[in-house]
């Protein structure tokens, strides 16, 4: 009997033990930290065997195969120890892929991934696709391939489960975007991160897709130096091509092999340049897919996005209230206030991992009538807009944000929150923090 072990025992690893187990491994999950009752349950559930709190290394060193969650960085000791050994170290994707003969579509990208995964899946099942979700959203990958398998799969991926791939390929990939991110974990070097990404192009051939956005230079720099082996089809926003999306005037155009279909911008309900990029990425998966060309227009059309991601609250006294907690970095708040038709009081900051303002200078002198600070330490966001931003004002906590941006507002404008840095200096995480914003909305 092949020994599995898998490190974490979050939603990836308790999925992957659950396939482990059905699909004959001798199955041991650790976790350095303490496990939730609810998988502690599932575990015992499953007779599958675990210790928390600690790594017993004999019992470690001893797998065939490791599974490892996304959450743990290759530096750590065990993980070194692992590779020493050459014991193959995957991720959750990676293990799963192996067991179900679903076509999968794999969504990466900096920003985007998660509008446009469920974006993509809607239009799929709507086109009557047996088709299942995964990635970052609900149960994990290898849950659903070992539970309920479907012939197609949307999964969102981060670059942690790509760095943790051999030999996956998706039959179609998208790449959303690359902005740097999380370059803590790539040895602060921007070219490691990119390359994480480019991952999910690795293994796929020549009659797989790659659908990305070619209005990004990061993207278009890296594919002259390393060209991948599937048929690409880019999306622009900006010029012509041949194969693949573009806009033009208001409507989007997507061709593949001749086959064309056209829509319109306007009636979509997401809004901004960013959702327009989403729209056409997942229009491209779909119509490659199949689906009825009248299901793939009705579908972007409805799709009323996902929560925290630009989503509008209430209009009070005619100002509009943005929910934008998702915005954890520069880029997607970029996306943001490029969106905002109408003078704007923008609520930012949080823990600032480093960020540079400066592409936001234009968009927040055209658009930005106040700045509102919500963070433990503003300094950052103070000297970054202290010179184009006459009225800025700090705060430490939503609801005082909230009533100064209420009070400052005047018809027909915007209150946006999108903090562009992370939530954990005074929220426990993004949604936290989105919710405490529409609560002190409501509260108005
Ligand atoms: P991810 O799952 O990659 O974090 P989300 O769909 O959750 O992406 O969106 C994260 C943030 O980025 C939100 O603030 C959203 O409005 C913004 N965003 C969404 N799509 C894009 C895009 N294509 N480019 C830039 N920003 C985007």
């Amino acid at each position: 009997m092949k020994r599995l072990v898998v490190l974490g025992a979050g939603e990836s690893g308790v999925g992957t033990a659950i396939l482990g187990k059905k699909e004959g491994f001798d199955v041991f999950v650790s976790d350095k930290g303490i496990i939730t009752d609810q998988y502690k349950e599932v575990l015992r559930s499953f007779e599958i065997k675990w210790e928390e709190q600690q790594h017993t290394e004999t019992k470690i060193l001893s797998a065939d195969i490791v599974m490892k969650s996304p959450g743990i960085p290759d530096k750590v000791a065990l993980i070194k120890k692992l590779l020493e050994k050459e014991i193959p170290v995957v991720s959750e994707i990676e293990f799963a892929a192996k067991y179900t003969a679903a076509q999968v579509v794999g969504i990466t990208g900096s920003n985007g991934k998660t509008t446009t995964t469920m974006l993509t899946h809607y239009v799929l099942k709507q086109g009557g696709l047996n088709v299942n979700m995964a990635g970052n959203i609900g149960d994990s990958f290898a849950k659903q391939v070992a539970e309920n398998d479907a012939p197609f799969y949307v999964l969102e991926l981060s670059s942690f489960q790509l760095d943790g791939i051999k030999d996956f390929a998706p039959h179609i990939a998208v790449l959303t975007n690359i902005t740097p991110d999380h370059l803590d974990r790539y040895d602060n070097k921007f070219e490691n991160y990119i390359a994480s990404k480019f991952r999910i192009a690795m293994n796929q051939k020549e009659e797989d897709y790659f659908i990305y956005d070619a209005d990004d230079e990061v993207i278009s720099e890296y594919l002259k130096k390393h060209p991948v082996r599937s048929r690409l089809l880019p999306f622009s926003i900006t010029k012509k091509v041949e194969n693949g999306a573009y806009l033009e005037k208001e409507n989007i155009t997507i061709t593949i092999d001749n086959n064309k279909i056209i829509m319109p911008t306007t009636n979509l309900k997401l809004k901004g340049n960013h959702n327009v990029k989403n729209a056409m990425a997942a229009a491209t998966v779909s119509q490659l897919l199949k689906i009825r060309k009248a299901t793939i227009r009705e579908c972007l059309e409805n799709f009323h996005g996902v929560e925290h991601r630009l989503e509008s609250v209430l209009k009070i006294n005619n100002v509009q209230y943005i929910n934008d907690s998702k915005a954890t970095n520069v880029n997607a708040t970029f996306y943001a206030l490029d969106a905002m038709k109408s003078a704007t009081v923008w609520i930012v900051g949080g823990v600032d991992k480093g960020n540079d303002y400066s592409e936001l200078y234009s968009l927040v002198n055209e658009k930005v009538k106040a700045i509102i600070c919500l963070g433990v330490d503003n300094s950052r966001i103070v000297n970054a807009f202290g010179n184009c931003v006459d009225n800025i004002i700090e705060t430490q906590s939503m609801k005082d944000a909230v009533n100064i941006a209420y009070k400052i507002a005047e018809r027909n404008e915007n209150v946006l929150l999108s903090p562009a840095c992370a939530s954990f200096d005074l929220f426990k995480n993004y949604e936290e923090r989105g919710r405490q914003f529409k609560e002190a909305v409501r509260e108005l």
